[in-house]
């Protein structure tokens, strides 16, 4: 018989993933073709050549014990060196390679450095909208996530709500940057000012509180934006980094933990990353993947393509009546319901065969979700389907 918690978990299965199952279920009815999966974050743009090279030439050329065999929790030696040193130069950063933690992707590095901290019954801060997996990475380890409101319409972080959120329970933020799902980017004023908080915050409980930034989309950015560097703005943070979406891997599962060394009990907590990579079971990130990434530090996804989507939906969407948020990062697009009920949006979306997520699953009830890092004749055909929709709510 399985746990109660984890029938509850089966109980309330992913929305989005459900909604996956459900275009496929679709598109056997209806023909591929005419179904507008907008549900998953899963990159079209193909992985850039150099990530299959280097996989070759690693598996002809490297020793096979050393490729295929354990190593130490946190990742080859010579890769963490590779990602600090990377880090460095890009970003004016002095990490150090023991700093350095490579991962089962962002999913498991977030879970590494929430195991890490917490003990049942204390409270992880975030911002709605947010990644819905962040409820359940937070309840792995009988804690509890303190959601602040969304602050439409710029959807920066609702800071004046976040002191009373901060109690003697609270060890750790988590923000996103760029964020999914809205496709905003978090300025250098809102993180100054949330170090600012938190600094306060800390006086009056007596303790740390950790910023975790989950940064997949760092690199996915428009209209020459740039994402500030959170070191630089907040001392206390953890950066998580994911190579799924920046190199479209995320079947392959590798990303890393960054931790600056001005981080309060730097020691530890380096420590205690390595030993949660092992007890939660990852022991270490895929071998052959962390070698592939030594090599591929410098390659780029093509941005441009997710950019032509986001141009070519922003327009279309807006020129029909529907209200977008503009997104500057990631590659999502976050669309106002015409009703307050967004569920019931989503199922009149489903009519014309368009796949919506809704966005009570990001703590963010009446806008939806559209990802639009499918192929960009999809989103041409699926321009009738919005037509039709928009009709029937504009008029
Ligand atoms: N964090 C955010 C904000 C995401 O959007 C995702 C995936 O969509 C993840 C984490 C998980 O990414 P990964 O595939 O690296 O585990």
């Amino acid at each position: 018989m399985i746990s109660k918690s984890m029938e509850q978990l089966v109980k309330g299965n992913s929305v989005i993933r459900a909604l996956f199952e459900e275009g496929k279920e679709m598109a056997r009815e209806v023909g591929a073709e005419n179904v507008y999966d907008f549900s998953l974050g899963n990159p079209s743009v193909p992985a850039p050549e150099a990530v299959r090279t280097s996989m070759k030439k690693i598996l002809d050329e490297k020793n096979t014990l050393y490729v295929h065999g354990y190593m130490s929790n946190a990742g080859y030696e010579e890769v963490r060196e590779a990602v600090a040193k990377s880090l460095n130069e890009r970003f004016g950063t002095d990490f150090e390679w023991p700093g350095i933690l490579m991962t089962v992707g962002a999913a498991g590095g977030l879970n590494v450095v929430l195991r890490t901290l917490l003990d049942p019954g204390d409270e992880v801060v975030c911002f709605a909208p947010f990644f819905g997996e962040y409820t359940n990475y937070v309840h792995n380890y009988q804690a509890q996530l303190v959601v602040v409101p969304p602050n439409p319409p710029s959807f920066q972080p609702n800071l004046d709500m976040l002191q009373d959120r901060i109690t003697q329970r609270t060890k750790a933020i988590i923000i996103n940057n760029p964020n999914n799902p809205t496709g905003v980017v978090y300025t250098a004023e809102t993180l100054d000012r949330l170090e600012r908080i938190l600094k306060e915050a800390e006086t009056r409980i007596g303790h740390s509180i950790y910023v975790i930034s989950d940064e997949p989309y760092r690199e996915l950015v428009y209209d020459g934006v740039e994402v500030p560097f959170i070191t630089k703005h907040i001392r206390n943070c953890i950066i998580g980094y994911s190579f799924s979406k920046s190199l479209s891997l995320p079947g392959e599962r590798i990303g890393y933990l960054a931790v600056p060394k001005a981080i309060d009990d730097y020691q530890g907590l380096i420590e205690g990353l390595a030993i949660a990579n092992r007890v939660l079971g990852f022991v270490n990130a895929p071998s052959l993947q962390q070698l592939m990434i030594k090599e591929c530090l410098n390659e780029k996804t093509d941005v441009a393509a997710y950019d032509k989507n986001r141009k070519f939906l922003y327009k279309s969407l807006t020129d029909m009546g529907f209200e977008c948020v503009k997104p500057e990062g990631a590659f999502y697009l976050f669309v106002k319901s015409p009703v307050e009920d967004e569920k019931a949006f989503v199922e009149e979306a489903k009519k014309q065969h368009l796949l919506l997520v809704p966005a009570s699953s990001f703590g963010c009830p009446g806008y939806v979700r559209i990802a639009y890092c499918v192929a960009y004749d999809m989103i041409e055909r699926s321009m009738p389907a919005f037509k039709a929709l928009a009709e029937k709510y504009f008029g």
